[in-house]
């Protein structure tokens, strides 16, 4: 069974109601304490006062017919007054009206040293039992010396149980009262958490433009309710940015299929007309384009999610000279390279990111393309430049982005599937890196940063 309850409302209200009983509790049992000794006290005193009124009476021999009580014995009604019994050898020689003819209060017989003697005695049974103070005093020192009794009721405050009776419930109303208000405090504080969440509810199950109330103040909630609009932002726009991604894939890939079903089609109706050897070709050059598409679009799924099991550390100057050594090129090529800055990172997505900007260099270049790697800061640097038409600014961060073509005719003939720089960045990103366009006065100059390895 779960006893720990759900809601932090009903937690804290728990935990508040159990520490006010516990504090309330302590409190009420150094009050209890304190007035139980209190009256006790003040009944020994007045017990005492008329024990030993009456003995100075019997010692100086002044005491004649019955005992006359305290005029100040009345604190309590008849019931609260003190009743006195002098006894000499067994016997009640004097008392008070209400304690003639009956037996000694006790049988205690204060011994010669110690003349004074008080106790509390209960006859009745049960909390509600009669209990009463007792004083007795030895008048004299003499053998057959005269003992007086002193009796006085218990309040019944104090026999019954009534004080802790009360001090209980005044416990349990506080204790209450302090639940009360914390069940209404926390409650108000959560309204606005109350809200967020179910407005977070709705908002995933209907539309990401939705925002969650905003409560005004820097404090958590305020916080959280921003950090949740943020995140909701970022969300908005990454949904956004899925859809167009996945409406431009279908659009890149049926272009190509298109291609081959039209190519299909027409070798199916007229076969006869048709030049085999050429549908062939066709048909193969639209299945390229789809599986370079298709592979494409895999490795961007796949950048960044590997871990960094298959990072190893790498010389960029190095990497950049083999790759520049495997593609025979009619251009130009420059190098300016310095050895020995390392990074972190896997081989096989740092040689695509190289190719992608090399490939790109090589097709834009008018006649040269330059390539060097140094240091810059905590950062190894390579650019590749080219003395092509270059990119205009405002057209450098949309050639990031996926399918981006700025001269589509050309790209798409030289059979770019308008990926290539995007998952260039994407790698350079996966690697804590950056790729941008800079400034250069001819062609194009990407420039790659990547921290160095430590
Ligand atoms: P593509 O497959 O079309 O080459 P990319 O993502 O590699 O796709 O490039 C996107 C677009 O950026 C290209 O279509 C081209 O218009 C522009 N571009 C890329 N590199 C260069 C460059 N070196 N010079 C001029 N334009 C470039």
């Amino acid at each position: 069974m779960r006893l720990r309850p759900r809601s932090i409302r009903s937690r804290d209200t728990l935990i508040a109601a159990v520490l006010a009983a516990l504090a309330f509790t302590a409190v009420a049992a150094g009050i209890d304490l304190a007035v139980r000794n209190a009256m006790r006290n003040d009944v020994l005193e007045e017990t005492q006062r008329s024990a030993r009124r009456v003995s100075a009476a019997v010692r100086e021999g002044t005491l004649a017919g019955p005992v006359i009580p305290d005029d100040s014995e009345d604190a309590g009604g008849s019931d609260g007054r003190v009743q006195v019994q002098v006894v000499r050898r067994g016997r009640v020689v004097a008392a008070t009206p209400g304690a003639l003819g009956r037996p000694p209060f006790s049988r205690l017989w204060p011994s010669r040293d110690e003349r004074i003697v008080d106790a509390i005695q209960c006859t009745g049974h049960g909390p509600g039992g009669d209990c009463t103070m007792l004083v007795v005093i030895r008048t004299t020192t003499a053998p057959d010396s005269a003992v007086v009794y002193a009796a006085r009721p218990m309040p019944s405050l104090l026999v019954t149980g009534l004080l802790e009776v009360l001090l209980g419930v005044a416990v349990l109303s506080l204790s209450g009262l302090i639940a009360w208000v914390t069940w209404r405090v926390v409650g108000r504080t959560l309204r606005p958490v109350e809200e967020i969440r179910a407005q977070l509810a709705e908002i995933s199950a209907t539309d990401l433009s939705r925002r969650v109330p905003e409560p005004g103040g820097e404090d958590e909630i305020a916080q959280l309710a921003r950090t949740a609009n943020e995140t909701l932002d970022r969300l908005e726009r990454a949904v956004a940015r899925q859809r167009q991604f996945a409406s431009d894939a279908s659009h890149e890939l049926r272009t190509p299929i298109a291609g081959l079903r039209a190519n299909l089609e027409d070798a199916s109706m007229h076969p006869d007309d048709t030049d085999l050897e050429m549908a062939i070709t066709s048909a193969l050059r639209d299945t390229d384009r789809l599986e370079s598409i298709v592979t494409d679009l895999l490795l961007l799924a796949r950048i960044g999610t590997g871990g960094s099991a298959a990072h190893e550390t790498i010389d960029l100057a190095e990497l950049a000279a083999s790759e520049i050594r495997r593609r025979p090129s009619c251009l130009r090529v420059r190098t300016r390279l310095t050895e020995g800055l390392t990074v972190r990172g896997v081989r096989m997505q740092l040689v695509r990111l190289l190719d992608n900007l090399l490939d790109n260099a090589e097709r834009y270049a008018d006649g040269a393309v330059e390539i060097e790697v140094c240091r810059a800061g905590p950062n190894a640097r390579l650019t590749v430049t080219d003395d092509g038409p270059g990119i205009p600014p405002a057209d450098r961060e949309r050639v990031f982005e996926r399918f981006t073509r700025l001269d589509s005719a050309r790209s798409r003939s030289a059979g770019g599937t308008g990926l290539g720089l995007a998952i260039a960045r994407e790698i350079a990103q996966a690697h804590s890196g950056s790729l941008v366009i800079e400034d250069h006065p001819k062609g194009a100059r990407f420039a790659l940063h990547l921290p160095l390895s430590p």
